[in-house]
């Protein structure tokens, strides 16, 4: 579907959207280099980057990912805009962004979520952190994390192991508080619990 934004030079900018797409390999890997709905405007050629909702389907398992803009975040969480439990919901690109890296190496985004969760309630409680997974070593898993210090990206690392003996663990877990607050879909996100208030 063609859409049209405004650039901030004033131009209207058009950009094709579509309602559901195929979740390539290529798909995926555009949407980590950040090209994916980005669009250059023709009079002063900034590169933009809205956000409009997507449906991805993933190829082998159908299984299908909406993608939700940052901007109605408040109305998801708030339970005013209801999404089916079948979809996976990513708000904002950065989300996005994580999601298709935990595909992309074959990981258990539930025990990704409780991985995190673990972290965040180690962390100072008035801060504003917001962690994201960002790859996975040889032996390891690093997070990044937002928020620390002003400006600056926070590392974590785990190891494979902490991530294999958790999997193992996941299945009773998505029923059980406090897990189940954030586990159950269709937002399987921490920030179910982080960002409550
Ligand atoms: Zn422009």
């Amino acid at each position: 579907m063609i859409k049209t934004i405004q650039c901030y030079c004033e131009y209207p900018v058009e950009i094709d959207i579509p309602e559901t797409l195929e979740l390539t390999n290529e798909v995926k890997q555009s949407i980590i280099d950040g090209t994916f709905m980005s669009t250059t405007c023709e009079r002063c050629e900034r590169v933009l980057k809205p956000e409009f909702g997507v449906t991805f389907v993933q190829q082998v398992t159908r299984r299908t990912i909406r993608f939700i803009p940052e901007s109605e975040r408040p109305a998801v969480m708030s339970g005013k805009k209801e999404v089916a439990e079948h979809y996976r919901v990513v708000i904002g690109y950065i989300e996005l962004v994580e999601k298709m890296k935990i595909l992309q190496f074959g990981l258990d985004d539930n025990v990704i979520e409780v991985i995190k969760y673990h972290y965040l309630e180690k962390a100072p409680k008035n801060a504003d952190i917001d962690i994201y997974f960002h790859d996975k070593t040889e032996d390891g898993l690093e997070f990044y994390i937002y928020g620390l210090k002003k400006d600056e990206i926070g590392i974590t690392r785990i190891k494979l192991d902490f991530y294999n003996t958790m999997k193992q663990k996941i299945e009773p877990l998505t029923e059980k508080e406090p897990y189940s607050a954030f586990l159950s879909p269709p937002y399987v996100s921490i920030k179910r619990i982080y960002l409550a208030d």
